[in-house]
């Protein structure tokens, strides 16, 4: 019975049809893909992208090297080095994260007690290499110069759930 039923399925082509109907009713509603990488989807501002660290609006480097960031990293991702300047103020020497061991838990985010590393909103940041994903301190200051004004709006949208 069941190979009758397949068979006359198959003569009628009933599958094909019904999937052209389907493909002819859907034709004329509107799309609900992206044509992605020109069209992209809205994202959170608690979304966890590519790390930055940020800058005041002087330029001065926000970070304070506390290194509660690197302490608080369950993936000992982070790595700092620190040296007072001249002026006495404490600013890292070094800054690095190796993107390959993090797992974009937000931690360091949280941690940090001056808003200084954060994770973004990029997440087009795909490489081709194992040593582009160690970032240092220029790469990460670049970040956060890059996307100043998108991280800073979207710690005001979060502010009052902080
Ligand atoms: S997001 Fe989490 S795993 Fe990644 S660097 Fe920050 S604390 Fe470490
Ligand atoms: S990024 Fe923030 S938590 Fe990490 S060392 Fe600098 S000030 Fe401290």
């Amino acid at each position: 019975m069941a190979f009758l039923d397949r068979t006359a399925r198959g003569l009628l082509l009933t599958e094909l049809l019904s999937g052209m109907w389907l493909t002819l009713r859907y034709m004329f509603k509107p799309a609900v893909t992206l044509n992605y990488p020109f069209e992209k989807g809205p994202l959170g501002p608690r979304f966890r992208g590519e790390h930055a660290l940020r800058r005041y609006a002087t330029g001065e480097e926000r970070c304070i090297a506390c290194k509660l960031c690197e302490a608080i990293c369950p993936a000992q991702a982070i790595t700092i080095e620190a040296e007072p300047r001249d002026d006495g103020s404490r600013r890292t020497t070094r800054y690095d994260i190796d993107m390959t061991k993090c797992i974009y838990c937000g931690f360091c985010q949280e941690a940090c007690p001056v808003d200084a590393i954060v994770e973004g909103p990029n997440f087009e940041y795909a490489a081709e290499t194992r040593e582009e994903l160690f970032y240092n301190k220029d790469k990460l200051l670049a970040n956060g110069d890059r996307w100043e004004s998108e991280i800073a709006g979207n710690l005001t949208l979060d502010a009052p759930y902080r």
